[in-house]
């Protein structure tokens, strides 16, 4: 097996990490700050405590964030022309400054490249990724999942330049995530530590992450729904995550986040929540004896207790776990399977066609 790892970003983790690093990061320059809106009074206060650091916040933008998003936080970074940005948020605020850190180094839309096919510019400023859920792992990996809402299209831009130069993960900052947000969050992380370990492209480093990963959801995540207040579960889950977005970084998804796109771009379902959709079908379809290695380091029986576990999780954290609960009607399905067959799909270990992922669908009645 051949293989090569490599994931240039220095990560710092604890809690109060991120308000102790703002001073060091005067060193870099004047910065934009990219921030969730939710986040706005937060950021003001712990920026504000380092006066000079940051000339601008951009927070206009939404989850699964849109294409005029990154287009108007570049416009942002062309006026206030930073020496680096950071960005304070989940998954969305994350991907859309590392797209920005690159697409505002010239003058082109990001829709260009992210459906049009022109090359990304070879240039960008660094990026100080601060993540504020325990979810997408967006902060190691060189990807940046944007939405062109017009076009009915959501997809991974992905660039060696978008690694950020540095990731702080501070627990904390994930103590205000409502309960609703910490299950669909918390399940991404498993869906990227299932994924990731299956998929075709899998190797040893992202395994091993991987192993890990999952092992701290199954024990920590519902504790972080039961008691938001639960500093080590949302530490724990911190760990996850990041460990999860090794674990895919190289990989790359497989099954469940092939289907995850258009179940968020048709059906409103937060990201997490799409991919804990089908999930735990995959992990019965999947199933072999690496799976079962992975279920019994996480504690299980075999990969079928882990399956049950996972479907009792999503129950009970409040997902939805059926097409009548996600608004899929029998006569659209078609439509659904046709936009699920993304090619992340092609990283899935058993080969899927349109047949055999309407049939998995068919059992969400
Ligand atoms: P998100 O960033 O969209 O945030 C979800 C909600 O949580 C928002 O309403 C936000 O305001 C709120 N929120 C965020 N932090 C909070 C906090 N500390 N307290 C209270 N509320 C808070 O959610 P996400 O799941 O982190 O990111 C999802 C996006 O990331 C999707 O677009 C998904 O496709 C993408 N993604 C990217 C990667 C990658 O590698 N780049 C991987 C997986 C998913």
């Amino acid at each position: 097996m051949n293989w090569e790892f490599n994931l240039p970003v220095k990560l710092v983790f604890g809690q109060g990490c991120a308000e102790n690093c703002l001073q060091d990061l005067k060193e870099l320059g004047t910065a934009v700050l990219v921030c969730d809106p939710f986040l706005k009074n937060k950021a003001e206060a712990m920026v504000g405590q380092v006066p000079g650091l940051v000339n601008a916040i951009f927070d206009d933008l939404s989850p699964n964030p849109d294409l005029s998003e990154v287009d108007r936080c570049c416009a942002l970074i062309r006026e206030k022309r930073p020496s680096f940005l950071i960005a304070l948020g989940g998954g969305s605020a994350i991907d859309l400054a590392k797209a920005a850190s690159v697409i505002s180094q010239d003058r082109y839309p990001a829709r260009h490249y992210h459906s049009e096919g022109r090359p990304l510019p070879q240039k960008k400023i660094p990026l100080i990724a601060i993540p504020t859920t325990a979810g997408t792992g967006s902060e190691v990996t060189n990807v940046s999942v944007l939405s062109d809402h017009e076009k009915g299209i959501k997809a991974p831009l992905a660039s060696p330049l978008f690694f950020a130069k540095m990731a702080v993960i501070d627990p904390l900052l994930t103590l205000t995530v409502p309960p609703y947000t910490t299950a669909s969050t918390g399940l991404d992380v498993l869906a990227h530590a299932l994924e990731g370990y299956w998929s075709i492209h899998h190797q040893p480093i992202c395994d091993a992450a991987a192993l890990q990963a999952a092992k701290l959801v199954f024990a920590y995540l519902e504790k972080a729904y039961d008691h938001p207040d639960n500093i080590e579960a949302r530490e724990k889950m911190c760990e996850a995550s990041l460990l999860a977005g090794i674990a895919f970084s190289h990989p790359k998804t497989a099954g469940s986040h092939a289907c995850s796109y258009p179940l968020t771009n048709h059906y409103g379902l937060p990201h997490g929540e799409a991919c804990a959709f089908t999930l735990d079908l995959f992990t019965e379809i999947n199933n072999d004896a690496r799976l079962e290695s992975l279920a019994r380091y996480c504690g299980f029986l075999n990969t079928l207790a882990m399956t049950h576990e996972i479907r009792r999780l999503k129950k009970y954290m409040g997902m939805r776990t059926s097409l009548a609960e996600a608004g899929i009607k029998l006569e659209d399905l078609d439509d659904l399977v046709e936009a699920s067959m993304h090619p992340n799909m092609l990283n899935n270990p058993v080969r899927m066609d349109k047949e055999k992922l309407r049939a998995l669908y068919l059992r969400l009645q």
